[in-house]
């Protein structure tokens, strides 16, 4: 089949290559021309594993191409998927569906045939509804929901072998066409659902708002934990062992961050507002939340003994996660100014290099090298688990000075870091101090 994947950021561009791998032909196409610039030059504007390759194959292939000509693209393709940006409105919960609407009018202005319109976008209840409606056109446009469920760092993986795939519509049509689009991933196993447009739209809503509580639930039990002297690991592993339960995402740690959850569960709560149901419980997820990254700031506080003016903090990691270099939402975002406002001295390493969102900040600096960056640190925080740092041999690369280390990932094993004479604190698991 023939595609055109409007957006070509995380989502439209790995769904875009891996639609290419598995024989599809595939234009992507982006208004940010630096962006397709480099794609023709053969470099990925994002960092996910594996993708590189992904798309010099399939460009070596003729399979997949980048352009910003939105009218050649649509006109070559039968299946144009919407894949912009649906960031939160300034100052409120509210969906911005700015960048949707206008693609939608693109579409409609630049069509000559036939077409399925598909939203991969996370978009709120019913705005398939509100796209169909300003498309109208002769009857010449069929609008599908298909949420995407891909997790950055993992992406390839995800798309490869969903554990779902979810389809929005009211057209048998439309259900085959999309089935035979993604046959060969159904062959594979890939469980294929079909609901309504508002069903598969809310079902993007509700995984996440649901993966987010997971998440929040477990925070606060390692609150709990650090008071009481019991190790949240051993609680994860009992709770999750539970079928019903399941023991994936109750990894304590951090706040949430990244571009989906901190959004999607605010646009949940004003979906909700919108027909006036109260999402309680995803309001206070997202409360809990945010209280969290003030947490963490408090304990710092703690370590210091007060003290934090003039101590040099190092940050491992600035990403939300590992394996990609998205820094949307990442808690570093909340803690880095705050930390410089109490006159910390940061500096911090990440394996995806320097970021524009820290370039302006006084006194905090990036090291391309986790050594040098460590090296007279007063305390280092563990903030993103990426491998390279489970290796790392604190006791060799600060030789001066005690060693203080706060791990917000749980990466380390308490009891080594006891045996090195590491003054080690980590989430929910007693202290060895
Ligand atoms: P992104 O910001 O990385 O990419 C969006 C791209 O759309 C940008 O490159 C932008 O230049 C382009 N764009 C905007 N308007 C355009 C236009 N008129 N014409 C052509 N290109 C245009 O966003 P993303 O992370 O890929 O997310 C896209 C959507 O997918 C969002 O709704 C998001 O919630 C959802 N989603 C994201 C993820 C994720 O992990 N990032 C996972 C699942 C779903």
């Amino acid at each position: 089949m023939k595609l055109c994947m409007i957006g070509t950021g995380y989502v439209g561009l790995v769904s875009g290559t891996c639609f290419a791998d598995i024989g599809h032909t595939v234009y992507c196409v982006d208004k940010n021309i630096s962006k397709i610039d480099k794609l023709n030059s053969g470099q990925s504007p994002i960092y996910e594993p594996g993708l590189d390759e992904l798309i010099k194959e399939n460009c070596r292939a003729k399979r997949l191409f980048f352009t910003t000509n939105l009218s050649d693209a649509l006109n070559k393709s039968d299946i144009v998927f919407i894949c912009v940006g649906t960031p939160n409105k300034k100052n409120s919960l509210s969906v911005d569906l700015t960048y949707v609407f206008k693609v939608a009018k693109e579409i409609k202005k630049l069509s000559k045939n036939k077409k399925i319109i598909v939203t991969k976008s996370t978009v709120p209840v019913g705005t398939g509804n509100l796209i169909e409606k300003l498309v109208k056109n002769k009857k010449k446009f069929t609008v599908v929901s298909n949420p995407e469920f891909l997790r950055e760092g993992d992406a390839i993986r995800d798309f490869r072998y969903p554990d779902r795939i979810v389809i929005g519509s009211n057209s048998l049509h439309a259900f085959k066409i999309m089935k035979n689009l993604y046959l060969p991933l159904i062959n594979k196993g890939a469980k294929f659902f079909t609901t309504n447009r508002n069903g598969a739209e809310l079902i993007k809503y509700a995984s996440n708002a649901f993966l987010a509580t997971k998440i929040t639930f477990i925070n606060e039990i390692a609150n709990l934990c650090e008071k009481t002297g019991i190790n949240v690991e051993d609680i994860s592993l009992g709770i999750g062992s539970d079928a019903r339960i399941g023991s994936r995402f109750l990894r304590a740690g951090p706040a949430y961050g990244g571009s989906c959850f901190p959004k999607d569960t605010k646009g949940l709560v004003s979906i909700g507002e919108k027909v006036k149901i109260d999402l309680s419980i995803v309001k206070s997820v997202i409360k809990s939340n945010e209280s969290r990254k003030f947490l963490l700031l408090n304990r710092i506080n703690d370590i210091f003994g007060k003290r934090v003016k003039n101590k040099k903090v190092v940050f491992l990691g600035v990403t939300f996660k590992p394996n990609t270099d998205d820094m949307r939402d990442a808690v570093s975002l909340y803690m880095i100014p705050r930390l410089l406002k109490r006159k910390a001295i940061v500096s911090y390493y990440d394996p995806t290099g320097e970021k524009n969102e820290f370039n302006k900040l006084k006194n905090c600096t990036f090291y391309s090298d986790v050594n040098k960056a460590c090296k007279n640190a007063d305390l280092i925080i563990l903030h993103t688990e990426w491998d390279e740092f489970k290796s790392l041999n604190f006791s060799k690369i600060i030789k001066k000075k005690k060693i203080v280390l706060y791990d917000l990932r749980n990466l380390y094993n308490t009891e080594e870091m006891r045996r090195k004479k590491i003054k080690y604190f980590s989430i929910g698991r007693p202290s060895i101090n």
